[in-house]
């Protein structure tokens, strides 16, 4: 069994759920405590369970509640040195995980947590790191690609072998333009290191639908995107592809999703 959840995605706060038979892993820890805490309460996510924390990167809508949840709740966190010296370097960031609980992980190279294989690899974004992850559990490779600033032969591989993906659809060009952000903020977006746009995210989904059997879109910005208008540039790439398409709320927990089961359609 391999269970994905996402408690919240986007600026305001990024995590998933990950569970097996054999215990439950955090990617990313970027919510609110107290929010973090009202809603796994709140949709019975079992946070006893959590034997690690997997990070992406070390933004802080990523690592918000990453200290807390180390230290109060003894969760070991998983990170490349690069994240590890952007979150230690950092003196604005209060509570910081205990060093000595902290794993470093490796860009291709393959760690065994809770009965699954998780391989990191690089995605280029304006932090002083950035990882996707590719998780294989028997027959399910879920692939997971955040604050991806452009598309690379790299990230290409990993989302060739998935049979679920977890993808970033951040922006609409248009809606980014013609929105509230200063002109320089905009282009920090766009710029090829900041955020992947429904476009960009559509031409990944053209290529791949065929052996995705559900794909997760995620980090929509608020001010800069609709779940509408993801959803339909993501369908429309999809054309009659059987892929499963789901905007994963930014403030909300998603539905758990048993991935073995999603696979067998
Ligand atoms: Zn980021
Ligand atoms: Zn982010």
């Amino acid at each position: 069994m391999l269970t994905f959840q996402s408690i919240g995605s986007g600026s305001s706060g990024n995590s998933y759920y990950l569970q097996t038979d054999q215990g439950a892993l955090l990617i990313d820890a970027g919510i609110a405590e107290r929010k973090f805490r009202k809603l796994t309460r709140e949709y019975g996510i079992s946070l006893g369970k959590v034997t690690a924390i997997l990070v992406t990167h070390h933004h802080i809508d990523h690592i918000r509640t990453l200290g807390i949840l180390n230290q109060k709740d003894g969760m070991p966190v998983y990170m490349t040195e690069e994240t590890k010296k952007g979150i230690f370097l950092n003196r604005y960031i209060g509570k910081k995980p205990r060093i000595e609980t902290v794993t470093t992980i490796y860009k291709g190279s393959t760690i065994r947590l809770l009965g699954m294989e998780i391989t990191p690899f690089s995605v280029p974004h304006d932090s002083r790191d950035n990882v996707g992850f590719l998780i294989s559990h028997d027959n399910v490779r879920l692939c997971i690609v955040t604050d991806c600033g452009h598309w690379t032969d790299e990230i290409e591989r990993y989302v060739s072998q998935a049979t679920h993906l977890v993808l970033e659809s951040n922006y609409d060009p248009d809606m980014l333009a013609k929105g509230p952000y200063p002109v320089v903020l905009q282009n920090r977006i766009r710029n090829g290191q900041g955020h992947l746009s429904n476009p960009q995210a559509a031409e990944v989904i053209a290529r791949h639908c065929d052996h995705l059997k559900t794909i997760w879109l995620c980090h929509l910005s608020e001010q800069n995107n609709t779940p509408q208008l993801a959803l339909a540039a993501a369908k429309q790439a999809a054309g009659n592809a059987l892929t499963n398409i789901i905007a994963l709320d930014r403030e909300k927990p998603s539905k758990q999703y048993d991935l073995e089961e999603l696979t067998l359609f």
